[in-house]
């Protein structure tokens, strides 16, 4: 008996393998604590904060 050669044609499954390298834009908002743009859901390389604490602990270079 004969079986279908395919679920979906060749063209519709590279449509969707293209979109795997369509990044989307990292959604940037503001930091709470000293108001520069950041990335959300990471620590502020500004002031090195996350969720109201300090993560990251300002290191003068003098
Ligand atoms: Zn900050």
């Amino acid at each position: 008996m004969g079986n279908p050669a395919r679920r979906f044609s060749k063209g519709r499954t590279a449509r969707r393998r293209a979109q795997t390298f369509k990044a989307s834009a990292p959604s940037i908002i503001e930091c709470p604590n000293c108001h520069d743009m950041m990335l959300s859901h990471r620590v502020c390389k500004n002031c090195g904060h996350y969720d109201g604490k300090e993560i990251i602990a300002k290191v003068d270079v003098n």
